[in-house]
């Protein structure tokens, strides 16, 4: 998953969602892919760094203005009519209410989110969270 920044596979019931998020070529150089800067010491992408890096050029952009530049790419089931659909969606995550099944309580995550082409039925691909 080298050429990804993002890469995850869900499923609810009936439904299964797969999106990914293709690594951008340089916009400066265009010899590489951006991705987090590499710490020296591991040579590990750091994962928490605010910025993306060129590392033919050095180029850099800050992480959310550079990931609002991408397209994420989905494959999903829908869970509502078991539609099987792909899409192209922007990667920008926005707050949406989601009902906590066990509790019935709303509640509020950062969520990619597209609509089945077939039924409407809107679809969520909340950051991982604990216990889900
Ligand atoms: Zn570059
Ligand atoms: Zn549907």
């Amino acid at each position: 998953m080298d050429e990804c920044i993002y890469f995850t596979i869900r499923s609810k019931g009936k439904g299964k969602t797969k999106a990914w998020v293709f690594k951008k070529e340089c916009p400066e150089c265009k010899k590489e892919l951006m991705g987090k800067p590499r710490d020296p010491k591991t040579g590990r992408p750091k994962i928490r760094s605010k910025e993306y890096l060129c590392p033919a050029c050095k180029f850099t952009e800050e992480k959310i203005e550079h990931e609002e530049s991408l397209n994420a790419c989905i494959i999903y089931t829908c869970p509502s009519c078991v539609h099987e659909g792909e899409i192209e969606i922007p990667y920008k995550r926005k707050s949406v209410g989601i009902v906590n099944e066990e509790t019935g309580k709303k509640t509020y995550a950062k969520a990619l989110q597209f609509e089945c082409e077939k039924c409407e039925e809107k679809i969520n691909v909340t950051k991982k969270m604990k216990g889900n």
